[in-house]
């Protein structure tokens, strides 16, 4: 019986101290420079549409060494966006991944919820989004509200 009643304590702790944790847990904002100017974008654009709470987390985006041709990772778990260093010298394929990922990662939508989120981009996705920029954005705030 006392075993068991220790056991229970313990375990009270231990919940105790992660729950106390987890109100301390600082947040961490951390964007590559050469990725900064498109999640202003986002970020600007989630304010415009009243999504400011959605932004208000903690994340790292940055550009890593992905296998394949994945273009980007979201982890909204692990708090991050890694963006294959590949596309490094492509500003215009970068601004249309950080969108299509901050999509995934802050506002949750799934790949085919909107023109953005498909899974599989092409060089005409990229020119359709850069040709109507404002309604491509818009969109993914319009059903993440849904
Ligand atoms: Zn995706």
């Amino acid at each position: 019986m006392k075993f068991f009643l220790t056991v229970f304590l313990t375990l009270m702790s231990v919940v105790f101290l992660n729950s106390c944790n987890e109100e301390e847990v600082e947040t961490i904002q951390e964007i590559d420079m050469e990725l900064e100017d498109y999640v202003k974008k986002f970020f600007s654009a989630a304010r415009k549409h009243g999504a400011e709470q959605r932004i208000d987390r903690s994340y790292t985006i940055k550009f890593g060494d992905i296998d394949g041709i994945r273009a980007a990772v979201a982890n909204r778990s692990k708090g991050t966006i890694i963006v294959n260093s590949r596309y490094k010298s492509y500003p215009r394929t970068l601004e249309y991944i950080i969108m299509h990922e901050c999509g995934h990662f802050f506002l949750e939508l799934d790949h085919g919820e909107g023109l953005i989120m498909q899974e599989v981009i092409e060089v005409s996705n990229i020119t359709a989004y850069f040709d109507n920029q404002a309604s491509y954005i818009s969109e993914m705030f319009e059903i993440a509200d849904r």
